[in-house]
């Protein structure tokens, strides 16, 4: 079974530029930056959440 190799740019062409010891082409990069950021917006939201929640449950006691 032939392994379909994912095109770049994309996660997965990221990492096999990492995997093959090389420098990530520029879309790569620019794609894994973009998912890093979101990711860190993304964990900082739930971040804030949790907190807003830890706090309506101190305050509800
Ligand atoms: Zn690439």
């Amino acid at each position: 079974m032939p392994r379909e190799l994912i095109p770049c740019p994309s996660e997965a062409a990221y990492r096999r530029h990492l995997a093959h010891g090389e420098e990530p082409c520029p879309e790569c990069r620019a794609g894994n930056l973009a998912n890093n950021q979101l990711d860190w917006q993304a964990s900082r939201i739930v971040a804030a959440m949790t907190h807003t929640d830890t706090e309506a449950g101190t305050s509800d006691v």
